[in-house]
């Protein structure tokens, strides 16, 4: 596993919907592979369901939006996206 040394990002500050658009985490379900390397960069977000697969918890807050999209770019079968907009 990953050592991201993130921790205390939950601290109730703003999120990503309250001064800008949302931002959401999307599996592309046909292209997802399982394994979970988007839960291993951004485990605040992503967990595994009992195969493997990622489980969103919510929307992407502002602390996030970095490892986020080192998520969405590390996804080895371009299976996550980040949606933006309303
Ligand atoms: S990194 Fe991509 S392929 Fe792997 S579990 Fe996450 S969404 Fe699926």
């Amino acid at each position: 596993m990953l050592t991201t040394g993130r921790a205390g990002r939950h601290d109730g500050k703003a999120t990503a919907t309250s001064s800008a658009a949302p931002a959401t985490l999307r599996v592309d379900w046909p292209n997802c592979a399982g394994r979970g390397l988007c839960h291993e960069l951004l485990p605040e977000l992503v967990s595994l369901d009992a195969w493997g697969y990622p489980v969103v918890a919510g929307p992407v807050t502002a602390d996030l939006l970095g490892p986020a999209r080192l998520a969405v770019s590390a996804c080895p079968h371009s299976a996550l996206r980040l949606l933006t907009g309303r």
